[in-house]
């Protein structure tokens, strides 16, 4: 806290339509007397040595509060720079990625109560970056996975389920055909298990994970699914589609040297600056942004103002097939504060 009795917590704004929905976040925690004041961190990525690093005063600035809310970022594709987000991550050994999928009561979808709960491994795997030409015509990416950072997030995934009560994980891979690799990550998951013998613990296949969350999601209702970084990737955004889309689902990044909470879509240029942009993501972030600081009262009050904008139907954006900007459904979200 600052003098003011204040948290100060470091705010990304973002690429794209990111200054529209990180305004939309600020005006709701104003009029919900969040006692935040938010710390802007420009993070446009510089290259020091040939690596990709953050600009220093944001650094210190996620160094010192430790928790950040942070807009998507665009990554240029092809060669130069690192993912920017990838950085982030590994600057702030943001170890494990939570991201919850619940149905939104009221805005119907093919599927009914989902209820999922998806743990990624954020730090190595297939985003390793370790990445050369071979010969012409033959690129090599190494998938690279270690023992310390499996372990690391299945204690985290098995702490989560216990902690939220689900106590259940299922650790979600291909170790019928990656033997190596996914093997160890499946081994570390086995291991931590022991650790809780009040969680249940299972595995399944990732293809067939994905085959029976489309069937039936509620089979995966109660259990908090961990897995390397690719596969969790994908399956969040398979987990997305089924709430009603990327405008919905937000994320923690969880880390050792600090936590950002980030909406899981990106920086939608098709939308930007056009004030067409859904901040509900980037805003359940911030509500889990303000358990995690413990600060449940005004979570659950801006959530619920949330859902109830989201279900009443009146002010919903194009994605969810309505016709109201980003800032009239901001508007109405503060209206529903109680
Ligand atoms: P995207 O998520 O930006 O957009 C996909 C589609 O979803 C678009 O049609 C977009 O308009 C729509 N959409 C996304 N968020 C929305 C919202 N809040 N409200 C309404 N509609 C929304 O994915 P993309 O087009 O593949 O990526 C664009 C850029 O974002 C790329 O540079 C990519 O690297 C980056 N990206 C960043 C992050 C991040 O910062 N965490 C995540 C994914 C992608």
């Amino acid at each position: 806290k600052n003098e003011n009795g204040n948290y100060v917590v470091t705010m990304i704004p973002g690429d794209g339509i990111g200054p529209e929905i990180s305004k939309a976040v600020e005006d709701i925690f104003t009029a919900a007397k969040v006692p935040i004041e938010w710390e802007y961190a420009d993070v446009t990525p510089l290259l020091r040595n040939g690596k990709t690093v953050i600009p220093d005063e944001a650094y210190h600035s996620i160094h010192k509060n430790k928790i950040a809310l942070k807009g998507p970022l665009a990554t240029p594709i092809g060669k130069g720079h690192v993912s920017l987000n990838l950085t982030l991550r590994r600057t702030f050994n943001l170890y494990a990625n939570v991201r919850p999928c619940r149905s939104i009561p009221g805005y119907e979808t093919p599927y009914k109560d989902v209820n999922t709960v998806l743990i990624r491994e954020n730090t190595e795997g297939e985003y390793s970056g370790i990445e050369h030409e071979v010969v012409d015509g033959v690129m090599q990416s190494i998938k690279l996975i270690t023992k310390p950072a499996s372990t690391r997030v299945a204690r985290f995934a098995f702490a989560y389920a216990a902690m939220t009560g689900r106590n259940h994980v299922t650790v979600v891979h291909k170790a019928n055909i990656m033997k190596l690799s996914d093997g160890l990550f499946l081994q570390a998951c086995q291991e931590v298990a022991r650790e809780y013998p009040n969680v249940r613990f299972d595995d399944v296949l990732l293809d067939r994970a994905c085959l029976q969350i489309v069937q039936d999601p509620n089979q995966y209702a109660h259990t908090v699914m961990v897995m390397p970084n690719l596969y969790g990737d994908i399956l969040s955004d398979l987990g997305a589609g089924l709430i009603g889309g990327l405008g919905l689902t937000p994320s923690g990044n969880i880390g050792r040297d600090a936590s950002i909470f980030e909406s899981v879509h990106g920086s939608a240029p098709d939308i930007a600056g056009q004030n067409k942009a859904n901040p509900s993501a980037l805003l359940l972030s911030s509500t889990m942004m303000l358990r995690h600081m413990r600060l449940f009262e005004q979570a659950d009050s801006i959530e619920n103002a949330l859902l109830n904008t989201i279900s009443e139907g009146k002010f919903r954006t194009g994605d969810l097939g309505g016709k109201a900007s980003t800032t009239e459904f901001t508007d109405a979200v503060i209206k529903n504060l109680a």
